[in-house]
């Protein structure tokens, strides 16, 4: 069972309404769930969306953000709790480091770019967190098809593709989140030295 979510999301709704209602979805049930919610901050977009879901079903939400972003995506005033940071990379690590597991949802370079970041870190065992992709309407379907392109042309070891979870499902992506988690250990939190 994971503590905390972190979500990276769009700071753009996208047009299809599915996607606003999909992360409506997810904040739902990470405050019937007792699951805090880690993302980056923003009132903006999916990410406004998914922490004003999560808040109003009296969840906990928790974001992150850099003090060049705070007027940009407008930071979010009313987060049960609100860091913000001076740079792009301790916005990641920060997130990284409170978070058990990560998701993403659809979103433009920003998303990928955490997405792929912490997908990267497990890559190179510097994690064992979780990094899944909530495939919302075919969304991340040429993502997931470069993946395995990237397999058969041998740019990526098969391993290194499974620890991609992805699915195009709420409540199960969230269950194989929850049974993907390496076991609690002794060392007490992980932190890597990624910076
Ligand atoms: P986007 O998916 O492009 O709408 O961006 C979603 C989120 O990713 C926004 O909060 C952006 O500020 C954030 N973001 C964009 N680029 C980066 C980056 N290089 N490192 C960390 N976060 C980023």
């Amino acid at each position: 069972m994971i503590q905390a979510l972190c979500v990276f999301c769009g700071s753009n709704s996208g047009h299809n309404p599915v996607y606003k209602r999909t992360a409506e979805r997810l904040g739902e049930l990470l405050a019937k769930r007792d699951i805090s919610l880690i993302y980056g901050g923003g009132k903006v977009g999916l990410m406004g969306v998914l922490a004003d879901s999560c808040l109003a079903q009296g969840g906990r939400v928790v974001g992150v953000i850099p003090q060049i972003l705070v007027d940009k995506e407008v930071a979010h005033a009313g987060l049960t709790q609100l860091h913000v940071v001076s740079s792009m990379h301790q916005r990641k690590a920060l997130m990284a480091d409170l978070a058990d597991a990560f998701l993403a949802l659809p979103g433009g370079f920003g998303t990928w770019e955490e997405f792929f970041e912490v997908l990267t870190w497990s890559q190179l065992e510097l994690q064992r967190k979780a990094c899944a992709l909530l495939n919302v309407e075919g969304y991340y379907d040429p993502l997931l098809a470069l993946a395995d392109r990237a397999v058969r042309d041998g740019f990526l070891r098969s391993a290194n593709r499974r620890l991609l979870v992805a699915d195009t499902d709420l409540e199960r992506i969230l269950q194989r989140i929850s049974e993907s988690q390496a076991p609690p250990t002794d060392e007490g939190p992980y932190r890597n030295p990624r910076y």
